[in-house]
């Protein structure tokens, strides 16, 4: 993580000072905590892609809404993925205890209200009930920002291929975000054997999106699915920055009215 041509970005936790911190919990009472994984995504793209993404996205839409991005974990929970060398899984309890701990700590320095954005299915529930564990067991409010959002923006025009995990969208963020990371040599299509029930529900996926939650619940192990890790029934080569971007605009700008209209619903006043 030692880039000497990286600029200070003064919303982004590991680059302030104490006193940068002191002022900007004046200023707004918002942090964003990224989460994402580090879990294979296929021959093509690296084990970050989650979390690189994410903290991308909140960074931006932190600098944009001028709130706090504190990222504090790389790895999250991937259990599904560890038959592939390089996998982190944390254990729920791992990383529920983490989770909490942060949160209690920037919630103490006042940011009391925490947005748990999410880039990676596998952290989605957990990270549901720890935004409830947040908002009872503190004096900080928390809410998810995750799967629901993504997929609203993300599978628009991939819905019936299940284009979730190193397929043409995820490939298309990575073109765009971090180019040098991208094996374009290894890009490939996966073969995929899903179960008879949940290919009859893909079938009727355009028609009725919700759908997609029945078909992604309880996905068995990857490697018993995918061929390659992939698991997306279309063609990661039509991947392209360009769409890459379009996602990372529209991701950031739906995390930032997000922020804003939570703000406007609560009031925005610091706490310190
Ligand atoms: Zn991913």
């Amino acid at each position: 993580m030692c880039d000497r041509n990286e600029t200070k970005d003064a919303y982004y936790l590991p680059h302030l000072t104490w006193p940068e911190v002191d002022a900007l919990r004046r200023r707004t009472d918002t942090a964003v905590l990224p989460f994402g994984a580090i879990e294979q995504h296929g021959p093509a793209l690296p084990m970050g892609t989650d979390t690189l993404g994410m903290i991308a996205v909140a960074r931006a839409a932190a600098r944009e809404a001028q709130v706090l991005c504190a990222p504090i974990l790389f790895p999250a929970l991937s259990a599904h993925h560890m038959h592939f060398p390089g996998t982190i899984t944390l254990s729920e309890d791992t990383f529920c205890r983490v989770v909490m701990d942060a949160a209690g700590s920037l919630i103490q320095h006042g940011f009391r209200r925490i947005l748990l954005a999410n880039g990676h299915g596998g952290n989605e529930a957990t990270l549901t009930y720890l935004a409830h564990r947040i908002s009872r067991e503190t004096r900080g409010r928390a809410l998810v920002f995750g799967i629901a959002e993504l997929r609203k923006i993300y599978l628009t025009a991939e819905i019936d291929k299940l284009d979730i995990h190193a397929g043409i969208g995820e490939t298309s963020s990575m073109l765009y975000q971090q180019p040098q990371l991208v094996r374009s040599d290894r890009i490939e299509q996966p073969t995929m054997t899903l179960d008879r029930w949940r290919e009859a529900l893909l079938a009727r996926v355009r028609d009725d999106p919700s759908l997609l939650r029945y078909i992604t619940l309880g996905l068995p192990p990857v490697h018993e699915i995918s061929s390659n890790g992939c698991i997306t029934y279309g063609d990661p080569h039509r991947a392209s920055a360009a769409r890459g971007k379009e996602l990372f605009d529209a991701y950031v700008r739906a995390m930032v009215a997000f922020i804003r209209a939570w703000q406007e619903a609560t009031g925005t006043e610091a706490t310190v």
